[in-house]
């Protein structure tokens, strides 16, 4: 997703980068570029046109012209207009004072709404709730079954209609799961409703009438990322018909260009609540607008990472690491390696080396990173000596002739590993000494 937003723009910054300052035919230029952009990656034209006159009015103002270093001045206005039109803050869900609090999830067939049932399910679970899911959608023969299946896998309860009543009646189903949550002390209660092909009044009018029905304290439309422009649309229906309180977007992990995730939350003003990126339970998160915006920029996605290694990590370990990197002791080979082991239980290195600063330049190698790779470079490393993987500076010819011997690669692979090394440190210490988040220092910009 934004691969291609990502290349363009950084081109556009690159280009900005060379000039001491900028007159207004330079602005003139890049806002062109900007568009250009935005537009090749689907953005609604009117989000596109809204979004380069406030880049432009920020840019024109006299502070950015006469700055030294303009192009990063412009790349923080386009981060924030980025974040203003992804929603501004983030927002989860509003839990209703007196339980359960009831969540409807409404959208097209194969938007994704019976998986995220069960991906949502288990953020609540994590999250000390008590969800309860409802299979409101018998319109499909196997949904029910589905969303059992969904469920199983997410450890969360489903309400469902016994089998054998005929097709059953999904307002009356959805009246009793509520009546069943408070009985049992559920505190969530998932509704997931039917989809079809497109919209249509049939399935406006099942929507309408299940939220008449249950008053959901959250309408959560559901779309798939990838079918672009179209989303904007659907989503609008969906809001007109239903009435709809937040987005959630599906199949962000798709080659899509983004423009629907870059429009829709303007154009509907509505937030984008959460986000799924792929088919397992756990590749789902809250929307940041401020992350996402840092993603589409090339600043990678610290925050989610971290996050993300804080489920993973030992904490005292990665602690004595961030503190290295911070500088209070140099970072070593050995803090590497037993980071790049506790990577590794995070999930396939491609991924998590997405989301980190700069990653951008680096798709393809990241692409096509290849787990044995990483097995070679943790032979190299456990065949240097304590010292050495201290300080690498200490390598000589003979040294490295050694270690490449024990680990059974050629010399030069021991030279790839520690040139590598030697940059990555550079570029972690020079985001980790303050300013502004990841701009200063940003490698290639
Ligand atoms: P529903 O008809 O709206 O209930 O949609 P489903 O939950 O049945 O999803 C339709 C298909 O999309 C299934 O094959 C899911 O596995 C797949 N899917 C759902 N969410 C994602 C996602 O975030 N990424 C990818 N790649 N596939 C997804």
């Amino acid at each position: 997703m934004f691969d291609t937003l990502q290349d363009r723009l950084s081109t556009v910054f690159k280009g900005l980068r060379s000039k001491g300052r900028l007159t207004e035919a330079d602005i003139d230029a890049t806002m062109r570029e900007i568009r250009i952009a935005l537009l090749e990656a689907d953005v609604n034209l009117g989000v596109v046109k809204e979004f380069v006159a406030s880049v432009k009015a920020g840019a024109l103002d006299s502070e950015v012209s006469k700055a030294l270093n303009p192009s990063q001045q412009i790349i923080k206005i386009v981060n924030d207009e980025l974040v203003s039109i992804l929603g501004g803050e983030a927002r989860t869900i509003r839990f209703a004072k007196r339980p359960p609090t009831v969540i409807m999830l409404a959208g097209l067939q194969g938007a994704g709404k019976t998986t995220l049932a069960g991906k949502l399910g288990k953020w609540l679970r994590d999250n000390k709730h008590a969800p309860l899911l409802v299979a409101a959608d018998l319109q499909r023969p196997n949904a029910v079954n589905q969303l059992q299946i969904v469920g199983e896998r997410a450890g969360v309860h489903v309400f469902a209609p016994e089998p054998g009543n005929g097709v059953g009646d999904p307002v009356d189903v959805a009246r009793r799961a509520i009546a069943h949550a408070e009985a049992k002390l559920y505190d969530v209660v998932i509704v997931d409703t039917a989809g079809r092909l497109g919209v249509d009044q049939e399935l406006m009018r099942q929507a309408a009438n299940i939220k008449a029905a249950v008053e959901p304290d959250e309408t959560l439309f559901v779309v798939d990322a990838m079918i672009g422009q179209d989303a904007v649309n659907t989503a609008k229906a969906f809001d007109e018909g239903v009435g709809v309180d937040g987005v959630v977007l599906t199949k962000l992990d798709g080659d899509a260009r983004g423009g629907a995730a870059l429009s829709i939350a303007r154009v509907l003003g509505k937030p984008i609540m959460f986000a799924s990126n792929g088919e397992g339970l756990s590749d789902f998160d809250m929307f940041h607008p401020d992350r996402m915006a840092s993603r589409i920029l090339g600043m990678g996605d610290m925050l989610t990472l971290i996050e993300q290694a804080e489920k993973t990590f030992d904490a005292e370990q990665s602690r004595a690491a961030a503190e290295k990197l911070m500088g209070k002791n140099q970072f070593g080979l050995q803090d590497f390696l037993s980071q790049m082991q506790q990577l590794r239980k995070m999930g396939p290195m491609s991924k998590i080396l997405g989301m980190l600063p700069g990653a951008g330049q680096f798709k393809q190698a990241i692409n096509e990173i290849d787990e044995k790779e990483i097995d070679r470079i943790e032979a190299i490393i456990n065949a240097m000596t304590p010292k050495e993987r201290d300080d690498v500076s200490i390598l000589n010819g003979s040294r490295r002739a050694r270690i490449a011997k024990g680990a059974g690669v050629q010399v030069s692979d021991v030279n790839k590993l520690v040139n590598r090394f030697v940059e990555a440190r550079k570029m972690m210490e020079s985001l980790a000494g303050g300013g502004m988040p990841g701009m200063p220092g940003m490698p290639g910009m």
